[in-house]
Order: C-alpha cells, then sequence, then structure tokens
C-alpha cells in the first residue's frame, strides 16, 4: 500500500496544541484561514524548519502574497490566476511552493474547485510555472454514510490523477479523506489525508477564534 502523510488540520486550535502534536511525533499542519495560519506559523517560529504549514481552504488573490512568502503547500488551487501570482510571489530563496488542484469531484454547486473536464488544461499551465511544484489533486467530497459510496469519489479523483500521468504529468499527490471518509480515501490511493477532529477534538467556532 502507498504511504500516507497525515496532515494535522488544526483550524481553530492554537499555536499549544499544534506544539503538542509536534512534540508527539507530527510535522504537517493545516490551516485553512490565511490570517490564522500566519499567527500560528509566527508563533511557533521556533520550529518553522522542523513543520510543513498547508494552505488548504479558499484563497483570495488579494492575500496570494503572504501565503506565497510563508506556506510550504497550497491544496486549494482552484484556478490559473491563483497558480500565476502564487509562482510570482514566491520568494526566490525558498524552495518552490507545493501545489495540488482542488477539484469539484462530487459536482456540488456550492463547492469550490476546478470541474474535472477543466482540470487538464490547468494542470499542464500550472506544471509549467517556474516557482510552484505541482504534486496532484485534492478534493472534499460530498458526505456520504457508506463506505462504497464514500469510496466512489476519491477513485474518480484518483482517475483523473491516473490520466493526467499517462498524457505526460507525473502528479505523484492525493490529498483526499478527513475524519469521516479517511479509511475510504486511503482504500483508493490518498497519499496525504487531512485530518482535524480526529486528531485535536470538536472544533468550537464560537470563541472568537
Ligand atoms: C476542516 C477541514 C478538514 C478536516 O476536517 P475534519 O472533519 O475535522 O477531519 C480537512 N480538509 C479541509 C479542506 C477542511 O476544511
Amino acid at each position: 500500500m502507498q504511504s500516507v502523510t497525515l496532515l494535522c488540520v488544526s483550524k481553530t486550535f492554537g499555536s499549544d496544541a499544534v506544539r503538542e502534536a509536534h512534540a508527539a511525533g507530527e510535522h504537517c499542519f493545516g490551516e485553512n484561514y490565511v490570517q490564522e495560519g500566519i499567527a500560528k506559523i509566527d508563533t511557533l517560529a521556533d520550529l518553522r524548519g522542523a513543520l510543513e504549514w498547508h494552505l488548504i481552504g479558499p484563497l483570495q488573490s488579494n492575500k496570494t502574497r503572504a501565503v506565497a512568502e510563508r506556506f510550504d503547500w497550497v491544496h486549494s488551487i482552484d484556478r490559473l490566476k491563483l497558480a500565476q501570482r502564487l509562482s510570482e510571489q514566491r520568494p526566490a530563496h525558498l524552495a518552490p511552493l507545493q501545489v495540488c488542484l482542488q477539484v469539484n469531484i462530487s459536482g456540488e454547486a456550492s463547492k469550490s474547485g476546478l470541474a474535472p473536464a477543466e482540470v487538464a488544461e490547468v494542470a499542464q499551465a500550472v506544471a509549467g510555472l517556474p516557482r510552484l511544484r505541482l504534486r496532484g489533486l485534492m478534493a472534499i467530497p460530498e458526505p456520504a454514510g457508506e463506505l462504497e459510496a464514500q469510496r466512489r469519489p476519491h477513485r474518480a479523483l484518483r482517475e483523473l490523477r491516473d490520466a493526467l500521468n499517462a498524457g505526460g504529468l507525473a502528479l505523484d499527490t492525493l490529498s483526499m479523506g478527513m475524519s469521516a471518509d479517511l479509511e475510504a480515501a486511503i482504500l483508493e490511493g490518498a497519499t496525504i489525508v487531512r485530518v482535524g477532529t480526529a486528531v485535536f477534538g470538536a472544533r468550537n467556532y464560537s470563541d472568537g477564534q
């Protein structure tokens, strides 16, 4: 079986929780909101070399510079323009920014992400940007109860990745699976699972974070 990276989704939890998780052996942390993530990166500056910070939430064009300067990965690229800005703004002294294209794999009207049919063209263009490294695809499938129903969208994302690779790309990453569906995602080839609740406990959005 493929090796699977645990991305601990620390949104709404404080830097102490991240420090504790790092002490327990975790290295990769995911944030949804740019400002919240940067505040934690700053507070945990002493651990910067030991941690990998991933942006997994929607990104607005006016926040790309901060992300290009501070994060290691972005999973939520949903348009070429965003990738072009990140590439232009990625500082030369840092390694290329590692990115995934977000795909609206369940075709939900309310979800962000590229439609599957748009992915090949955007992927070719992003793969050619100098300061980014296109690693793969990310999805947040529609919730489903049964394991088999959970597996279907993850399988579709894997097949899309395989088709892109057959077309000449070399994508090694499938960022899929959260607390509720990570088993299904791993069975379908996830290489990064993004897990919040199952690592840190239930989130509380009402305490001002
Ligand atoms: C919050 C979030 C997660 C983690 O969700 P859990 O259900 O708490 O595991 C994963 N991915 C994205 C994009 C998220 O916003």
